[in-house]
């Protein structure tokens, strides 16, 4: 815990610290139980637990009688009683939900895209899919902290400003946090997709385990979330974790950057549509050309079955080669493209990245699925809202202990 703060700096540290604790017991905790994990003393653990019931934010939620002396009474959170707003803006598709206080998704939608518009215009249409998902999902207003904004980098992280996403040039240069919180009127964060997504992964993971680990994010592009000693890792710009330019296969095809066979560009869903034979859709969108190569491969097809085998075995080595860099506990993967090929890749990547040569790892490296799934960047957005906000709202400030 830290310690020298001044008083209302520490009264809002145990407020989220308590907050956080009961979040992630969904069977509830008494204020015994919590004074033991958090070395407050009774008389604060009072106060702590009064204001966030006077927030609405918990309610006490029966009695257990275990062993000697007076029955403990529960407190758990309460869900609805705040939500978030989480968006992903993405090359294939754009993503909104809203999660409510423990995470979980209450409404989902995508963002219908118009080509060619201005910025003011991309903002005023994601500025009209918050209003319509609020409403549909009759959340009063009032209750909602503000809106996460997921994108591919590189972008300014200081002033909430996409700088040149390469594959959302539409989006270049446009201050979205400026310019969709004066549009909205709600608080907006924006967050790297790749960090957003391992920030989803750990407010799902109750456990609090997820420590060390990293989050293979494989969609249009690919990039890696990272985690360390339980908290996000952004680099000095927030642009942390570009793994496209990671060599996994020296006879893979040729990259911009002047190397053959880049993680990017080897796993890209254009790569393996043309290494299986497709013909590319005209529309460009890449999703029945992947759904079919993984039926092909499903039902026995021995080029599209190599073809998918190769892509888990390039990820694997992208994520061998950074594993022997940061030596983590857990690789997370998920994003769009992964979801869809993920019953014929996971096989592979864990297989491999547990017995590859070029491995130094000296314990096993958990291999899993993201427990959220496709949306989990936009919904990784939200959260960090959710964390945002309950950090620095300041009514909040104002409280001493
Ligand atoms: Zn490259």
């Amino acid at each position: 815990m830290r310690t020298g703060a001044n008083l209302p700096a520490v009264g809002e540290y145990n407020q989220t610290l308590v907050l956080d604790l009961i979040r992630r017991a969904p069977e509830g905790l008494s204020r015994v139980e919590l004074s033991a994990r958090t070395g407050l003393s009774a008389q604060t653990l009072s106060n702590v637990t009064r204001r966030l019931a006077d927030e609405g934010l918990i309610a006490e939620a029966g009695k257990v009688i275990s062993g000697p002396g007076k029955p403990r009474t529960l407190l758990k959170l309460e869900p609805r009683s705040r939500f978030a707003v989480g968006v992903h803006l993405d090359p294939v598709v754009d993503t909104i939900v809203v999660v409510d206080m423990a995470g979980d998704v209450v409404a989902h939608d995508e963002i219908p895209r118009r080509h060619g518009a201005a910025p003011a215009e991309l903002i005023d249409d994601v500025r009209a899919a918050v209003d319509r998902i609020v409403a549909e999902a009759e959340i009063p207003r009032e209750l909602v902290l503000g809106v996460g904004v997921a994108a591919p980098g590189p972008f300014d992280a200081r002033g909430g400003r996409l700088l040149d996403p390469p594959l959302l040039p539409a989006w270049h240069n446009v201050h979205v946090r400026e310019d969709l919180g004066a549009a909205t009127g709600l608080p907006v964060i924006v967050e790297k997709d790749v960090t957003a997504a391992m920030v989803g992964e750990m407010w799902f993971d109750r456990s609090d385990a997820l420590t060390d680990a990293m989050f293979l994010y494989y969609g249009a592009g690919v990039g890696l979330g990272v985690a360390i000693g339980g908290a996000p890792v952004r680099g000095r710009t927030g642009n942390a974790g570009g793994i496209a330019h990671v060599v996994v296969d020296p006879d893979g095809p040729a990259c911009e950057c002047g190397s053959r066979g880049c993680l990017g560009v080897s796993i890209e869903p254009r790569t393996l549509l043309a290494e299986a034979g497709y013909v590319p859709a005209e529309t460009g969108d890449t999703r029945p050309d992947l759904d079919r190569l993984v039926r092909d491969a499903a039902a026995g097809g021995t080029r599209a079955g190599d073809v998918l085998r190769r892509a888990g075995e390039r990820i694997a080595r992208a994520l061998v080669v950074t594993n022997n860099l940061l030596d983590v506990d857990e690789v997370v993967l998920g994003g769009p493209v992964w979801e869809r090929l993920s019953e014929v890749l996971v096989d592979t990547v864990s297989a491999r990245v547990t017995s590859d040569p070029v491995s130094t790892a000296t314990r096993a490296i958990t291999v899993r699925l993201s427990r959220v799934g496709a949306d989990v960047a936009a919904v990784g957005a939200a959260c960090l809202m959710l964390d945002g906000a309950f950090a620095a709202r300041p009514a909040r400030m104002m409280i001493a202990i």
